[in-house]
């Protein structure tokens, strides 16, 4: 997104390589939104499991994503899937920065040319720049790669070997996180994830937004729910680590529907989950349901009590990669609170407090 991202997300437009501090975000196109491990809110307690601690506790050192464009197009873009995409996505906001225009950049490797659309910035490359200014802005030494922007497993798998394998190559990448779409994961793609993860820390990152297939038709997904749950079970299979990226606030679904995804996803046992609130992007299909009126962003307020409903839901030791969403404020259409992160950590750690809960407040499920 600048589009609400998701998985396999795009990248925002003027987001640059690495600004996604442990977290990627909503979208393809998102910005980096509420990444939890940037956040400069400090506090003592967490009333949930953030990625950052998460990542402290796994490599005994701060440990930030970087994010980077393997230049991956989308199968609900190209007609394989579908045609037209998501109705939050916006490509054009897929790493602008990294996928230059045809003749700016010369001697570029062969390899990502021939997968995506455009010729751009090397995966070393990438992570080189954006872990110098990473490194020099927040004194972190230690990364995972995320590939991020549109569908990172779309693609045969010895190109994906290569990019992949590019990405570890470098010193200062402890780790790989690989969003894609949940109907892209085959199993020969699996196993090789499942290789490299026998070397390096993986995580696949998949788009899910709602368990409800209704609702995935009205976002133009192209996948029904049950694609996601065979990709988890299959990845699980292979001792994978998962993460679901999920909207909350999608018009028709009540705080009952949301959740009732956070009930499967703990049923699921994914890993980790990144909550996305609703937010349009400028050029979007949604963009033109909100201006025309027929779709209404939530407010803050109701966001926060449905972020709170659904951590309650997940399992304490399932990880919350981030917890908003946004884009620049001159692709945004709305809503315009979604810029102001500590405003939106404050809204959810109050209605927390007021409720006297935390994550896993409501998680019952046997083990
Ligand atoms: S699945 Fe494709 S169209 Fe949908 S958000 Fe991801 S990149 Fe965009």
């Amino acid at each position: 997104m600048p589009s609400i991202g998701t998985n396999e997300g795009a990248a925002s437009p003027g987001r640059q390589p690495g600004d996604d501090l442990g977290a990627c975000d909503l979208s393809p196109g998102s910005r980096p939104g509420l990444a939890i491990p940037s956040c400069r809110v400090r506090r003592e307690k967490s009333r949930y499991r953030r990625l950052s601690d998460f990542l402290r506790q796994k490599f005994g050192c701060r440990v930030w994503k970087v994010s980077v464009d393997g230049n991956f197009d989308c199968p609900n873009r190209d007609g394989t899937v579908g045609r037209g995409g998501c109705i939050y996505c916006d490509p054009a906001s897929f790493s602008p920065s990294r996928r230059l225009a045809v003749g700016q950049v010369a001697n570029l490797p062969d390899m990502p040319r021939q997968i995506g659309n455009l010729p751009h910035m090397s995966i070393t490359e990438q992570l080189q720049d954006g872990i110098a200014r990473l490194s020099a802005r927040h004194r972190v030494d230690r990364f995972v790669a995320y590939f991020q922007p549109a569908t990172n497993t779309y693609a045969p798998v010895e190109q994906l070997r290569v990019l992949y394998e590019e990405a570890l190559a470098h010193p200062q990448v402890v780790g790989l996180v690989i969003g894609t779409r949940p109907d892209c994961v085959p199993d020969e793609t699996l196993d090789l994830l499942a290789e490299f993860a026998r070397r390096t820390w993986v995580s696949l990152e998949l788009g899910l937004q709602t368990s409800h297939d209704r609702t995935l038709a009205w976002l133009n997904r192209g996948h029904h729910y049950q694609a996601f749950v065979g990709a988890v079970e299959r990845g699980h299979r292979r001792g994978l680590d998962i993460g679901a990226h999920v909207i909350l606030g999608l018009p028709g679904e009540s705080r009952d529907d949301m959740q009732a995804t956070a009930r499967e996803l703990a049923r699921l046992k994914v890993h980790a989950v990144k909550l996305h609130n609703l937010y349009a992007v400028k050029g979007t299909p949604l963009a033109d349901m909100v201006e025309r009126g027929e779709v209404a962003l939530p407010s803050l307020a109701e966001y926060a009590g449905w972020v709170v409903d659904f951590l309650e839901w997940l399992p304490s030791e399932c990880v919350i990669d981030r917890l908003s969403g946004d884009a620049p404020r001159q692709y945004l259409v709305g809503p315009d609170w979604c810029l102001d992160k500590a405003a939106i950590l404050a809204a959810i750690d109050a209605e927390f407090a007021r409720r006297g809960t935390r994550q896993g407040a409501e998680a019952t499920l046997p083990s």
